[in-house]
């Protein structure tokens, strides 16, 4: 049996995604193990992530300074918003050097097995992004799944009356894969061959 404190720090570990039981007894005695600055330093940068890491007002991307990067950027293109799930889509979509545009960053996809609702995503906020004629073309590039399918088709059928273009990536990524593990020329390929949905 472990001390009341070893197993509350078992039972943080625990709270991470993807580590079981087992994982969570290692972490904790990996951290028992090693000299306190190592705790202190795992401490001190989760607090600092957490102070000032958050999500860009405009496009959701992770950002230190608010609006990110890329919506503060006049060199960018602002008649082109690219939909991706995750702040890792827009990670990948940067390493291609391709697209000059913007990006909205949905935070997940639309699934009624998991109970995440159109309501869960920001949609809503991209809606909002489109009401000054500005956007000119929307890409659609969620995952080729059945949830980022379905979250295309929806935002899809919101944007079109609209009047602004609405684009799909075009597949080349396996249908069940992820942008943010597509290798970068496949993804340019999928980015030039995007078609009006
Ligand atoms: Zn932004």
């Amino acid at each position: 049996m472990y001390t009341d404190t070893v197993n509350k720090l078992i039972n943080e570990f625990e709270k991470l995604p993807g580590i079981g039981h087992k994982s969570a007894v290692r972490l904790a005695f990996y951290i028992l193990e090693s000299p306190i600055d190592v705790a202190k330093n795992m401490a001190d940068t989760l607090i600092e992530a957490k102070d000032k890491v958050k999500f860009c007002s405009i496009c959701y991307n992770i950002t230190e300074s608010d609006p990110c990067e890329i919506c503060s950027n006049k060199k960018r293109d602002e008649s082109i918003i690219c939909v991706v799930e995750n702040v890792k889509d827009v990670v990948a979509m940067e390493k291609t050097h391709e697209y000059k545009g913007l990006y909205h960053v949905l935070h997940g996809s639309i699934s009624p097995m998991n109970n995440i609702t159109a309501g869960d995503i920001k949609i809503k906020e991209l809606l909002e992004r489109l009401k000054d004629d500005t956007i000119k073309e929307v890409i659609l590039a969620t995952n080729p799944t059945i949830e980022g399918e379905a979250t295309a088709m929806y935002i899809s059928r919101l944007i079109k009356p609209l009047g602004i273009s609405v684009t799909r990536i075009a597949h080349g990524i396996p249908v069940g894969g992820d942008l943010e593990y597509t290798d970068e020329i496949t993804l340019i390929k999928a980015l030039e061959g995007r078609r009006e949905m």
